[in-house]
């Protein structure tokens, strides 16, 4: 599985440096900002690296589907479903990223303004 070194993602992924992990299956893990910018601030990465929306190919296509679908998840288990959610991939340092693994923010149990900052 790809990996690439000096990725804190990866590391977390690899149990490496500690997460509050919420969810995990074959292809993804989910764990707690830690930073958290709502009352619900999870992560949601695939533990293969990619480093972000714009390196992903085709063939990540069901990948990314299956990211979202966890999100989703994950929103759920976190009570936020009935009240609404927003999911946030940011793509590149322009937009925000600050790690280069790609990750679905799941924010909730605030009111979340429109547009985004
Ligand atoms: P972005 O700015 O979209 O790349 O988001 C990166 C997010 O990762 C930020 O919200 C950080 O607070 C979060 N983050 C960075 N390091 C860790 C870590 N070790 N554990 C959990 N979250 C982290």
């Amino acid at each position: 599985m790809a990996t690439q070194e000096n990725c804190i993602f990866c590391k977390i992924v690899a149990g490496e440096i500690p997460a509050t992990k919420v969810y995990e299956d074959e292809q993804a893990v989910a764990f707690r900002d830690i930073n958290p910018q709502a009352p619900t601030h999870a992560l949601v990465i695939p533990r293969t690296h990619v480093a972000s929306l714009d390196d992903a190919g085709e063939s990540d296509e069901a990948l990314l589907g299956h990211l979202l679908r966890v999100a989703a998840r994950v929103a759920a288990d976190e009570g936020q479903a009935e009240t609404g959610y927003r999911t946030v991939i940011n793509t590149g340092a322009g937009a925000g990223q600050s790690v280069f693994h790609i990750h679905v923010h799941v924010l909730g149990g605030r009111r979340l303004a429109w547009p985004p900052g």
